[in-house]
Parts: structure tokens; C-alpha cells; sequence
């Protein structure tokens, strides 16, 4: 058989066939983010055939972007994203239709409705926020979910499909890991990691503006006001008498570590240089990446805890933390280890503890093309099925995809040469508040905490909704969006700086959170814990109503995203019935929920501005009746 040179596609067409082949070239998709992964997705779909693509960033491109970013070049520094990226996708392949949106994929343009025209979603994204976003809008338009994540030498690809797989968001809430508890950080740490964001709290109480709740320690104005000798007594306070004071819980139980901290005193300093001297000292050639001994921490951090205050009290102004700044650095560097030292945690090097506390990992275009590989590898067979099984409803089109994970290095002896291990699909967790359960557990000090930070630092940040509003009682607590009137603005302000208690919010009630924008209904049980912080929430798929409050900690109750490693087995078809099955019970769930909610939200509304402005009240229940219909 000979190719038909004149056809781009004639090897493709041979492979896989005209049809399908004519069918991915017609359909429309999704790439959301033009960066690292996004650039080389681009560039593979565009070539393998798929010609109606619509790529959204609200980036623009950077210098520092142009090593891994190939489809940018210095010129366009600058210049949008996603616009350039489409120009120059097409000179690969011109008879591409590109839609490039230079804007934020949670902005409300980007709706249900601009989710349900496309076949496939891909995500080459670099935050967890815009992906459980976009989780949620794929959940919602039932659409296929392909995402693509990189750090350094790690990387993953993965699909998701609504009822045949488990969500983006089922592993648990992943930003539990960047964020840590207040208590760990103040008074209990394990790890490198909570000494530096420590090292950083403490440079911020030293030179910088103090953020409210960052308290580590006071009194150290007065202690800067001194001309001389302030450096040890910054010293002398943090890492001696402070932690005498916290060591005298001597239970070991209570900390993380398993041993009781201990001030560093001189007759421990003595203790410890001796210990080491018996380690064989690891000779490495590159001088960031030594560890300091105890002593060079201890003179790192006097020398300075001087060099800042003096460059602070010249300039007047505060200092904020830079990894780049050298003596900022040497301050975070010492201190974070002088700190391990008191909680017997090794130390570690500038080096490292630089890519901590700068969160830098570095992006490596090699892991950035194998990831979009598999990504476009798994969109062909995902097109396939939805190719072949054109007309009919509930298909498990992610069938034959896997999931890719790419390793630093091989885990294991028997998997000697491996990084790339392909895993089986996990199965949805029948306690994911965003495919499943449609319920959150909430533990938190209700006495404390003012609806507004409920609102900011649970339902946005740590659930990641856009637009809640929130039903209490029977009562419209909060909403926001565009339509509010002048008067319910002032009043949900006014409402916002009441204690949950207050709004009648205390243990055992059940809100009822609605997000138009992610096309959710959540019923939200509290669980009132008047002895922890008001930082110290947490939160919980599924009702845990066994749960006592005291029982509940911050750190066990967020479970970390698990992945399966066993051998790979592509039948899944029992797991795809028992979905079914869960699909249909929970959609005609949510559908009573947000018939509820829409009941109550209406009562709620003539209540309110029966008087005040009744054709509004009406446009609003229609608006709501136009959602409804559409999620058919
Ligand atoms: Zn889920």
C-alpha cells in the first residue's frame, strides 16, 4: 500500500482508520493552560490530527519561561500565552481552527456551557486550585478529563471519567500538604519542611510585616531596640528558654518526633558536636550543598540576625523574605536547622533548604514531553470509543486507558530499569464530597470562627468553591455573585463578621452549600470544637457523624491521595456496572437536594424583597430553571 503524501494524515488514517481519524480532526477540545506541558501538548495534538482546539491561559510569557516553553521565543516576552501558542501551533499545521482565551478558566465565561461543547478536557495546569475547578465542570457536563502534572523529575498523566473512574478530587484534599497545622508549626515539628516555614515566620517577626495569627514568639521589638548584644539575646530566647519552656511537657506522646525538645544549652551543643564528630563527615564537592555544623548555625544566625537589622533600621522600612536575598537566606538557613537541632530533626543544607523555602522545584521540559505524550496517546483511545459508541448514553469511553506515573527513579529491585509505571484506573471514593457523597464534614471552633472566614478559608480555599452561597436554618446566610442588591451586600457584610454561633451555626447543624459556577450542592455538616484554634479546622468527605468532635484532629482527617500500583488488568467492566448503579442513586439525590435548595432559596428570596423588587425575585427563580433544564 502506498502513502498518499499529498493527505498529512495519510500514516495516521492507516493506523487507526479514516473515520476515526476524520472524527478527531472535526471535534472540538479543550487544553487549559498554555505552559510547560501545555506548549508541548499543543504541538502534539496539532500534528497527530486534532485541528479544532480551544487552549485558555491567563498567563504571559516570561523570560524565564523560554527553556521548556518551545513555542515561545524572546520576542514575545510579554506577549499572552495562549495567543501565541496558537500562532505558532499553526505553522505546523495550518489548517488548524485554534480558539486561543487569554483569562482565567474559574471565570464565569467559562461555565457549564462552555465546558459541554467539547469532546475532551485536557489540563496542563501547574495549581490545584484551577484543576479541582475544572474537575468539577467536566464532573458536571460529564465530559472526559485528562490531566497532565510534572515536578522536576516526576510526573503523571491521568483520565477521569464521570461514574468509570475516580475524580480528580477523590484522593482527598491535596492541598493538606502544602498547608501545615499552626500547632505543628509553633510548638511540634517533624520535619525539615516545618523548621523553615517556621525560619520564615520567625524572619517575618523579626524584620518583616506580621501577618495576624503568625504570633511565634514576642517580645522581640524590645530586644531590637538594643544597639548591641541583640543577637544573642534573639538567640538565647528562641532556641534556649522557649523550648525549655515547651519541653517541660516531658510526656514524650505529645510530640510528633517521639523525643522531647531540647534548648540549645551549651552542655547540649557539646553533646551534639560530639555525636557528630563520630559520623564520617560526607565530603561534597559543592559548598551550598554542606551541611552546617551546630556551631557555623549558630554564628550564620548572629551574623545575620546583624546584617538585617542593620540594613532595616538604615532603610526604615521592613524587610519580606527573598531566597535570593543572601542574608535572608543565612537567617532562614540557620535558624531552620538550629530549630531541627532543639527537635532532633536532621539538619539540612542551604541548598535545600533554599528550594524549600522558595517552593521551588524545577520544571524539566524532558518529563513536560513524556507526560503529553501519553496524554495525546490516551485522548486517541478515549476519541476512539467516543468515535464508536457515537449516540448511545453512559459509556465507559476511558476503557482502555491507564494512568502513567513517571518516577525520579525505580521504587523498586525487581523494577530495576523502570521510571514509567503505567497503574491501574482508581475507582471512585465513595466518600469524595465532589463525585460521590455530595457531603462535607466540617470540624471547627464555631465559637470562634466569623462566617467570613468560613466562607474564605473553608468553603473557598480549602474546598475550592467560587461563588457559594450558603443555607442555614432555613436561612439564606450568604451568597455573592453579580445580581446582589446594594442592601443584601450590606447585610451579608454585616453578617460576615458574625461568629457562627452567633448565625445559630453550632454543632450538629446541616447547611446546605450551593455553587452555581461548579454546578454543586453540598449538604455541609458541622462539627463544633471549641478547644482547638480557629485555624485548626478540618474537613471531610462524607457525614462522620460517629466521629466525636474531640476525636477529631486536623491531620488524620484529610486521607492522602492514594494510586494503585498492581499489575495492570483493563477489565473493568464489573467496576463500571456498580457505578451505574451509584450514578443514578446520587444523581436522583442531588437532583432532591437542589430541588430543596431551590425551594427553600425561593422562600427565602420572597421573604426578603417581596416589597422591595418582585421582578427581580422573579428573574432569578427563572435563571435558576434555565440551569436546571440544561444539566438534563
Ligand atoms: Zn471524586
Amino acid at each position: 500500500m502506498s502513502l498518499n503524501t499529498s493527505d498529512r494524515y495519510a500514516g495516521l488514517k492507516l493506523i487507526y482508520g479514516e473515520g476515526l481519524i476524520e472524527f478527531i480532526r472535526t471535534s472540538k477540545i479543550l487544553v487549559v493552560g498554555a505552559g510547560g506541558i501545555g506548549c508541548e501538548l499543543l504541538k502534539n495534538l496539532v500534528l497527530s490530527g486534532f485541528e479544532n482546539i480551544e487552549i485558555i491561559d491567563l498567563d504571559t510569557i516570561d523570560i524565564s519561561n523560554l527553556n521548556r516553553q518551545f513555542l515561545f521565543r524572546q520576542k514575545h516576552v510579554g506577549e499572552s500565552k495562549s495567543k501565541i501558542a496558537k500562532e505558532t501551533a499553526l505553522t505546523f499545521n495550518p489548517a488548524c481552527n485554534i480558539i486561543a482565551h487569554h483569562g482565567n478558566i474559574k471565570h464565569s465565561d467559562y461555565g457549564l456551557d462552555f465546558f459541554k461543547q467539547f469532546k475532551i478536557v485536557i489540563n496542563a495546569l501547574d495549581n490545584i486550585d484551577a484543576r479541582r475547578h475544572v474537575n468539577r465542570l467536566c464532573l458536571a457536563a460529564n465530559v472526559p478529563l485528562f490531566d497532565g502534572g510534572t515536578a522536576g523529575y516526576l510526573g503523571q498523566a491521568k483520565v477521569y471519567q464521570k461514574g468509570y473512574s475516580a475524580c480528580y478530587e477523590c484522593g482527598g484534599n491535596r492541598n493538606a500538604e502544602k498547608t501545615f497545622a499552626v500547632c505543628t508549626i509553633r510548638s511540634n515539628p517533624s520535619k525539615m519542611i516545618h523548621c523553615v516555614v517556621w525560619a520564615k515566620l520567625l524572619f517575618d517577626r523579626l524584620f518583616g510585616a506580621v501577618a495576624p495569627g503568625d504570633d511565634i514568639s514576642s517580645g522581640f521589638e524590645e530586644i531590637l531596640k538594643e544597639s548591641q548584644d541583640f543577637e544573642n539575646k534573639i538567640l538565647n530566647k528562641v532556641f534556649v528558654s522557649d523550648i525549655i519552656e515547651l519541653s517541660q511537657m516531658k510526656d514524650k506522646n505529645v510530640w510528633s518526633t517521639g523525643k522531647v525538645p531540647e534548648g540549645l544549652t551549651e552542655e547540649y551543643i557539646t553533646k551534639l558536636e560530639q555525636s557528630a564528630s563520630t559520623v564520617t563527615t560526607e565530603k561534597v564537592g559543592v559548598k551550598e550543598q554542606r551541611v552546617w555544623t551546630i556551631r557555623e548555625c549558630v554564628d550564620n544566625f548572629k551574623k545575620s540576625v546583624i546584617a538585617l537589622k542593620k540594613r532595616r533600621d538604615q532603610s526604615g522600612q521592613t524587610l519580606s523574605f527573598d531566597k535570593d536575598d543572601e542574608d535572608a537566606l543565612v537567617l532562614v538557613t540557620s535558624a531552620s536547622n538550629l530549630r531541627a537541632f532543639n527537635f532532633h530533626i536532621p539538619p539540612a543544607s542551604k541548598f535545600d533548604i533554599k528550594s524549600m523555602a522558595g517552593n521551588i522545584v524545577p520544571a524539566i521540559a524532558t518529563t513536560n514531553a513524556i507526560v503529553s505524550g501519553f496524554l495525546v496517546c490516551e485522548a486517541f483511545k478515549t476519541m476512539k470509543s467516543i468515535f464508536e459508541n457515537q449516540g448511545k448514553e453512559d459509556v465507559n469511553h476511558i476503557k482502555d486507558c491507564v494512568w502513567v506515573d513517571i518516577l525520579e527513579r525505580p521504587i523498586t529491585k525487581s523494577r530495576k530499569q523502570t521510571i514509567i509505571f503505567p497503574l491501574v484506573k482508581d475507582s471512585k471514593n465513595s466518600n469524595c464530597y465532589v463525585c460521590s457523597s455530595n457531603s462535607v464534614t466540617v470540624v471547627a471552633n464555631c465559637d470562634k470562627m466569623s462566617l467570613q472566614k468560613f466562607v474564605e478559608d473553608i468553603l473557598k480555599s480549602k474546598l475550592a468553591l467560587v461563588e457559594p452561597s450558603i443555607l442555614a436554618n432555613d436561612d439564606l446566610i450568604y451568597e455573592c455573585g453579580e445580581d446582589l442588591e446594594e442592601n443584601q451586600i450590606e447585610s451579608i457584610q454585616k453578617r460576615q463578621q458574625k461568629t457562627l454561633k452567633e448565625l445559630g451555626i453550632v454543632d450538629n447543624t446541616e447547611l446546605l452549600v450551593e455553587d452555581f459556577s461548579q454546578d454543586i450542592t453540598w449538604k455541609v455538616f458541622i462539627k463544633n470544637n471549641t478547644k482547638i484554634e480557629v485555624e485548626d479546622f478540618s474537613v471531610d468527605g462524607g457525614n462522620n457523624a460517629t466521629s466525636t468532635t474531640e476525636a477529631a484532629t486536623p491531620a488524620a482527617s484529610t486521607s492522602a491521595p492514594t494510586s494503585s500500583s498492581e499489575t495492570i488488568s483493563l477489565d473493568d467492566d464489573e467496576n463500571a456496572l456498580v457505578c451505574v448503579t451509584d450514578q443514578e442513586i446520587q444523581r436522583k439525590m442531588l437532583e432532591e437536594r437542589r430541588n430543596e435548595f431551590k425551594r427553600k432559596r425561593e422562600e427565602v428570596s420572597e421573604n426578603l424583597s417581596e416589597d422591595t423588587n418582585p421582578t427581580k425575585v422573579s428573574k432569578a427563580v427563572v435563571d435558576e430553571d434555565a440551569i436546571l433544564i440544561d444539566d438534563e
